[in-house]
């Protein structure tokens, strides 16, 4: 996808700090970490937003939260937790349009989210 900073994080055509990848994900670490672990974990393939998944690319999710659980057992912040969110749409915050798992921790978590 033209112009998607995500697709060209994918690519290589942009650098990131890559904390994971397979044939279908990839997971790079957030230029603006929110929390001391802040990783995005994003399918390969562009899917602008969350809401747009369809019975056929919807699995991609469960792949997307089964990377970020083991990533999150790797990094050590499994105990005492961690938190996975998708922003969909301007409302909730969404600034890149390309379906990303966020994966935070290493920080008490305040509920609910601002
Ligand atoms: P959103 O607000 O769409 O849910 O999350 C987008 C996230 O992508 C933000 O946390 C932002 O810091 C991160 N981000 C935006 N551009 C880049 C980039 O070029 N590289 C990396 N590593 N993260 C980015
Ligand atoms: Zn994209």
């Amino acid at each position: 996808m033209p112009d998607c900073i995500f697709c060209k994080i994918a690519e290589k055509q942009i650098p990131a700090k890559i904390a994971y990848e397979d044939k279908d994900l990839v997971a790079f670490h957030d230029i603006n970490p929110q929390a001391p672990v802040h990783i995005q974990i994003i399918p390969k393939k562009h899917i602008a937003r969350v809401s747009e998944l369809t019975p056929e690319t919807a699995p991609v999710v469960s792949q997307l939260v089964l990377a970020a659980n083991r990533l999150a057992d790797r990094l050590g912040i499994a105990e005492p937790g961690y938190r996975l969110v998708i922003n969909c749409n301007p409302g909730a915050g969404q600034s890149v349009y390309h379906l990303h798992l966020h994966l935070l921790g290493g920080r008490a978590m305040k509920w609910p989210p601002g």
